[in-house]
């Protein structure tokens, strides 16, 4: 168990642990409040790459969490941010939407454009691109997969923001990245060699370096186990699994390394820093 007078940092998952739909959470505004007038610093974390982190700090806001963009990381800006840092010079190829595109090119990556005057029924040349990156992309087309499937078979690196099987919707689901991944890796016999996005510990590398926090200040707190708190525990940060979301007692008590606080709402966060 974490020492409690420790946590300086608190990285939030968004969807089921702050928010559900347009709405706050019970205790997420007065929690959030209260962390922050004893100086704590707190972050928002979103496996999404279809909206810049502008987007997820104007909908905090409008629930009554005002939040600058510095403070949301998405599995986009992971990517940039890592790849600007690490390998600048790769050609990408995006099977992604356009905000994604956007975000890559903002940190000085050079985002290819469609190879064009080629039938995408075809084997197409893809000469020049040193990487595909996988996304969610609700815009997936047979040129795309085309494109992505040719360059991996010669040799482009291959990368992905995040590997979500689904994105939960109202009435149920939409394929999310993880569905593109997976029939990629498939058919090309290759793997994705770097994930971005949530359980992958760059996320929370970003984090850190944001809060300038050591791990052992910082917790993660989010409603998928799998994903939120796996991650989290990973990076050694303390862990708190949030009951407001997808996750039950009865998923934690089934698992071999349990958070170290569940909690019923971001209020009990109060009771367990100082
Ligand atoms: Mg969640």
């Amino acid at each position: 168990m974490t020492d409690k007078r420790k946590i300086d940092g608190f990285v939030f998952d968004l969807d089921g642990t702050v928010y559900l739909g347009e709405k706050a959470l019970p205790g997420a505004v007065e929690a959030i409040a209260e962390l922050r007038r004893r100086n704590k610093k707190t972050l928002f974390v979103s496996n999404k790459p279809l909206e810049p982190g502008s987007k997820y700090a104007a909908k905090l806001t409008k629930i009554g969490i005002p939040t600058p963009t510095e403070d949301v990381i998405t599995s986009a800006l992971v990517l940039g941010y890592h790849l600007a840092k690490n390998e600048p010079h790769l050609r990408l190829y995006v099977v992604g939407e356009e905000s994604l595109r956007q975000e890559l090119r903002g940190h000085g990556l050079n985002v290819m454009d469609e190879v064009e005057g080629q039938d995408d029924k075809n084997v197409i040349d893809t000469a020049g691109i040193d990487a595909v990156v996988i996304a969610f992309d609700r815009t997936l087309d047979y040129r795309k997969i085309n494109t992505a499937y040719q360059a991996l078979m010669r040799g482009a690196r291959f990368f992905a923001t995040n590997a979500d099987k689904v994105c939960p919707m109202p009435g149920g689901a939409i394929p999310d990245a993880g569905a593109t991944i997976t029939s990629l890796e498939y058919i090309t016999g290759r793997k994705v060699e770097l994930l971005a996005g949530k359980p992958s510990g760059l996320m929370m590398r970003v984090a850190m370096q944001r809060m300038g926090l050591p791990p052992e200040r910082c917790m993660m707190i989010g409603d998928r186990l799998e994903t939120d708190i796996r991650m989290g525990q990973e990076a050694g940060f303390a862990t708190a699994a949030a009951l407001t979301g997808v996750s039950t007692r009865q998923d934690i008590a089934r698992m071999t390394n349990p958070p170290d606080f569940t909690i019923e709402t971001l209020a009990d966060l109060l009771s367990l820093t100082e």
